[in-house]
């Protein structure tokens, strides 16, 4: 087993405050090794991005957070072609280093000497991995299959020289409208909201927003999106978002008093594994419910979809098994013509790929954290998402940015 490659980079990664790099490799966006018909893998290398927000911090009903956590993996192949994929965090080094020791520890060695190549094998080989399947088909184990699977189809979509959009079969959607969702964090007070959300729309020409919701009492929520509906008119698309917080009575009466606030949806209004409730939510409620970003695995997906309790389908790629179960959920969806919109754990930079592909998605969350830390930076333009160009999947980050903003992995 050849595990010199992350043991050394276990050895240079440092603590920042130790004032030495924090990660022993450059990103290379190299892309003269395409065409090989065999890709073998030489490296897993882990790492940890804390990644500063563009506010000092947002909160929603559930989460406060001052950085966003990008830990992932470097996979590199004989050729030396390297592969970047990540899963999203609230930046917290403890269980960060939980994701990367599983990457280390139990999916590298699962992966060095095999071909890069054959995606479906390699994701069944980890995922349905006995021992590790024992202790997580959801979870830590699943955060760190993503980051693998989203770094193998790096390196096929740049071995092919294709950005991955393309690699996939190509654009089916003319357009991938962007939902600015930085606008509307539940901690901003009602004048930052409106500031905000006129700025996005008169400013920067975004046609729909979201807003935080999940106050308490929910009048306030109701007096907020009031206040904002007035601002931006009635063409805007205004989508909320409650991350989970209310219990069923309070989503009924909420839906009762929001009825002439022409809202979008209504995302994760509830807990996010309560099916039933769900449910009783979309026959209940003109809004119609999104749902998605914490769900791990097409089994959740197809619980909720059959149970008609979900209208827009809101899959992760960092939480799911990476792209490759991303497209089996994508794929139920459209099965049962159900729109999809996903969820920017990852902050698009991948989704945008799958978003201009698949057929179900013409709908996308945008947040700027991080953009400016990769290669090829998602880019919005009126509203709207512009495909990406380069080779790969749009998740090689930023030599500098990792040399600045690494942590060490322990
Ligand atoms: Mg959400």
């Amino acid at each position: 087993m050849r595990v010199l490659h992350w043991t050394v980079a276990m050895r240079l990664i440092q603590p920042p405050n130790q004032g030495r790099p924090a990660v022993p490799f450059l990103p290379s966006n190299d892309n003269s090794h395409r065409g090989s018909a065999h890709m073998k893998i030489v490296a897993v290398e882990p790492f940890i991005l804390h990644l500063p927000l563009t506010a000092d911090s947002i909160s929603d009903s559930t989460h406060s957070i001052t950085h966003w956590g990008v830990v992932g993996t470097r996979i590199v192949t004989s050729d030396g072609l390297e592969g970047y994929g990540f899963t999203g965090t609230h930046a917290d080094l403890a269980s960060d280093r939980l994701i990367t020791s599983c990457i280390r520890d139990c999916y590298a060695p699962l992966l060095i000497g095999e071909d890069a190549v054959e995606q479906t094998r390699l994701w069944k080989k980890l995922a349905r991995s006995p021992a590790l399947q024992w202790v997580g088909r959801a979870g830590i184990t699943h955060l760190a299959l993503a980051a693998v699977d989203v770094a193998l189809w790096d390196l096929r979509a740049k071995q092919a020289g294709l950005p991955l959009w393309k690699f996939l079969g190509g654009a089916t959607t003319g357009k991938v409208e962007a939902y600015n969702t930085d606008i509307g964090w539940l901690s901003f007070t009602q004048q930052q909201l409106l500031d905000g959300s006129r700025r996005a729309v008169e400013v920067d020409g975004f046609t729909r927003i979201k807003l935080k919701v999940g106050h308490d009492n929910p009048n306030v929520d109701i007096a907020r999106l009031t206040a904002v509906r007035e601002a931006v008119g009635p063409a805007i698309r205004i989508a909320i978002d409650g991350n989970g917080k209310w219990d069923l009575p309070t989503c009924l009466r909420f839906v009762a008093a929001a009825r002439d606030l022409d809202i979008f949806w209504f995302e994760e209004p509830l807990w996010y594994d309560d099916v039933g409730s769900h449910a009783a939510l979309a026959r209940a409620s003109a809004i119609p419910v999104a749902l998605g970003e914490q769900l791990y695995t097409v089994d959740a997906f197809r619980g909720f979809i059959e149970a008609g309790a979900v209208a827009y389908v809101q899959p992760d790629v960092t939480r799911l098994g990476g792209i490759t179960e991303y497209i089996q959920v994508a794929d139920l969806a459209l099965a049962y013509r159900l729109p999809v919109a996903p969820h920017a754990g990852e902050m698009s930079q991948v989704h945008v790929h799958l978003s201009h592909w698949h057929p179900a998605s013409s709908i996308l969350e945008y947040i700027p954290w991080i953009k400016d830390h990769f290669v090829e930076p998602i880019r919005v333009e009126a509203g709207i998402y512009q495909r990406p160009e380069q080779p790969g999947a749009g998740t090689t980050p930023l030599a500098a940015s990792m040399e600045r903003y690494g942590k060490s992995i322990g």
